[in-house]
């Protein structure tokens, strides 16, 4: 892949001089100029077969002085460099092209959107945002910027400025991003939270849902604010409501909602709701969290009857797991037992993961928006081994 990248470094400018050549050669015989432009253009060349790509840069800058025409083989150059990960010569590149005084506006506004590129892809944020927020006034960059700003304030965590941004895209573009949006929302809330101001919570978790109705996030945080402010009965509503919208994350709020009916003098009503949830959406998590309430609000017998019953269901490594931790616990492990539970903790470690359906990054804790990729809600909330068993 690199060794092609190399020639086109190689063939795009011989591409350029040979038409350059063909175009001017009747003119310079006419007015019997130098043919100076070719020469800095055979010396650029030459440094890059030469991998003195700097040296290079420097030659074409030259020619570029000589003949506007090239501009294009600047934007060539300049976007191959930066996809060879060359940050700092695509800038160079760029950044002269940005400083002719001659350049069309039409130009300048092109090279102003390759230097946010490369900025971007340097990690430069700063200057990144700098770049596109200046391009917001150019009607054929406009849509662009606004992608790569939304790109931007997520990774730099300003919350409100990439809400203005989406806000914004939808007006001028139609590209609806309510999901999003509301994650931003949950974002600010749980912002709030920490920092105890449980007003501004209220206020984004509202607007949250407000752009999507279905944010099973919005709902959990709803429930924990509720809970937080004394309020379990709407607590357990919000949770509740989690189950109703998407069954699939009801292991994240299981055991929040079970421990609150619990505290509500309702332990029965918790222990059916866990029960109820596992044979209606078995899953790794659901069954942990069951085990444990079970376990500490029933008897051992009961918890491991829970096991049993749903590995017979459900067969799973990580469910095995759980029953000969269950067994040595209550004192029937024996050394035999012991090593192969050893062996079976070492592969449950790495089927318990959770993985991201688009880039497939693998991570401990469960995310809203993946760490590899930056998706929102491409975590399933489920591990690797039922993942793999659907
Ligand atoms: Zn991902």
């Amino acid at each position: 892949m690199i060794e092609f990248e190399l020639w086109y470094l190689v063939l795009l400018p011989l591409l350029f001089a040979a038409g350059w050549w063909l175009r001017g050669v009747d003119a310079r015989q006419r007015r019997g100029e130098a043919d100076s432009g070719p020469r800095a253009y055979f010396r650029g060349l030459n440094y890059l077969l030469n991998e003195q790509p700097d040296k290079a840069i420097d030659a074409f800058i030259e020619v570029v002085k000589l003949d506007p025409e090239t501009i294009d083989l600047h934007f060539a150059l300049g976007n191959l460099f930066r996809r060879r990960g060359e940050v700092d010569r695509a800038v160079r590149i760029h950044t002269h092209l940005l400083n002719r005084a001659d350049l069309p506006a039409r130009s300048r506004a092109e090279a102003l959107a390759e230097l946010g590129q490369d900025f971007l892809k340097g990690g430069l944020l700063d200057r990144a945002e700098d770049s596109f927020t200046r391009l917001l006034d150019e009607p054929r960059h406009r849509v662009d910027a606004l992608r790569a700003l939304l790109r931007i304030y997520q990774m730099e965590r300003e919350w409100g400025k990439a809400i203005e941004v989406a806000r914004r895209l939808e007006r001028e573009a139609g590209e609806s991003s309510h999901a999003q949006v509301a994650h931003f929302h949950c974002e600010l809330a749980e912002k709030a939270l920490a920092a105890k101001d449980e007003d501004d919570a209220a206020g984004h978790l509202e607007q949250a849902l407000n752009v999507n109705r279905r944010s099973v996030r919005a709902a959990i945080l709803a429930g924990d604010l509720a809970a937080r402010r004394g309020d379990v009965e709407r607590a357990i509503g919000h949770w509740r409501g989690v189950g109703e919208m998407n069954p699939d994350y009801l292991p994240l709020v299981a055991g929040r909602l079970a421990d609150a009916l619990d505290a509500a003098g309702r332990r029965d009503e918790a222990l059916n709701f866990l029960r109820r949830s596992l044979l209606d959406h078995p899953s790794i998590d659901l069954l942990d969290v069951s085990h444990a309430r079970v376990l500490a609000w029933e008897n051992p017998a009961a918890a491991e009857a829970l096991l049993r019953d749903e590995l017979q269901r459900h067969p799973s490594l990580l469910g095995f797991e759980r029953l000969l931790g269950s067994r040595a616990a209550a004192g029937f492990g024996d050394a035999p037992v012991e090593q192969l539970r050893t062996l079976i903790q070492a592969q449950a470690r790495k089927l318990a993961r959770y993985r991201c359906s688009k880039c497939g990054f693998r991570a401990r804790e469960f995310h809203w928006q993946c760490p590899g990729c930056t998706s929102w809600d491409s975590y399933p909330p489920r591990r690797i081994e039922e993942l793999d068993a659907q």
